[in-house]
């Protein structure tokens, strides 16, 4: 469905934004992987697939490596038709706490990337015509909880501004969108596992559980796979006309 087409994944080298790359790829996408970790490792699976794949190590605290990864993938592939914005990284201490580089530098990755990327993305995509940008926020995009006042606070960002980008965009074939998933176990989530399983003292299966019990009704941690899958949705013509929307993936979480 995505040939000739190019994805830039932020974040891709594991979890979720791996899971992403792998379908925009399985789509027969051109993939840009972005990220830090097993470059390797991601580059190969991706390859596996058939199609192009290429990488470029911006940090996505830096507002100009943002924008010379973007060019980068315009240079290598011709455009950037997908723009996925997912890098992310999570710190879990109350406000009085918080370490303030911290802050700083969750406000930079998990919000302020999207926007740079965006910023520099957009042009190309509406002299084209046609775009797709998914924004992966999270669940805390929509409610809080407790000791994450820096990941709310941006991840509340992230739905604001894709709403914003929705809306200039709207009579375009640009469409803006995010994804809020509620527990997904990555390597981000398992930091948390392995923290509250030191912490009481219980087995890791055994804080999986509380952790899933606390907030996710279903019991079940849903996959970077399907994700995955709701953002070939989102670029499918079927969803044409889905703009601005905040799509929980969250087992329950925030129905309740
Ligand atoms: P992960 O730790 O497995 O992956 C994070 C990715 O971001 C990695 O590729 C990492 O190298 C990259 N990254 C981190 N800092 C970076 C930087 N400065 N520059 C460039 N890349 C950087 O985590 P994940 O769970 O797959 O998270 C992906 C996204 O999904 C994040 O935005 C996260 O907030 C969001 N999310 C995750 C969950 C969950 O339960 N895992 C739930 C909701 C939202």
């Amino acid at each position: 469905m995505l040939k000739g087409k190019t994805a830039l994944v932020t974040g891709s080298t594991s979890g979720i934004g791996l899971g992403m790359a792998l379908a925009m790829a399985r789509q027969g996408a051109n993939v840009m992987l972005n990220g830090f970790g097993d470059v390797e490792g991601a580059k190969a699976e991706v390859a596996k697939l058939g199609g192009r794949v290429s990488y470029h190590g911006a940090d996505m605290s830096k507002p100009a490596e943002i924008e010379a990864m973007v060019r980068a993938a315009e240079a290598e592939f011709g455009a950037v038709d997908i723009l996925i914005n997912n890098a992310g990284i999570q710190h879990v201490a109350a406000i009085e706490d918080f370490p303030v580089e911290r802050w700083d530098a969750i406000i930079a990755i998990n919000l302020s990337s999207a926007f740079h990327a965006m910023r520099v993305a957009l042009p190309g995509m509406k002299q084209r015509n046609w775009g797709r940008i998914v924004n992966v926020a999270s669940v805390h995009g929509l409610v809080a909880s407790a000791h994450k006042s820096a990941y709310v606070a941006a991840k509340h960002g992230v739905v604001g501004l894709t709403k914003v980008a929705a809306l200039e965009n709207a009579t375009t074939g640009v469409t803006i969108n995010a994804v809020c998933p509620g527990w997904v176990l990555t390597p981000l989530v398992q930091k948390q596992v392995d923290a509250r399983a030191a912490q009481a003292g219980i087995s890791e299966e055994e804080a999986k559980r509380q952790l899933l019990a606390e907030k996710q009704p279903s019991l079940q941690f849903t996959t970077p796979e399907q994700l995955a899958e709701l953002v070939v949705f989102l670029c499918s013509p079927a969803a044409d006309n889905i703009r601005g929307v905040a799509w929980n993936v969250d087992g329950g979480w925030v129905a309740q």
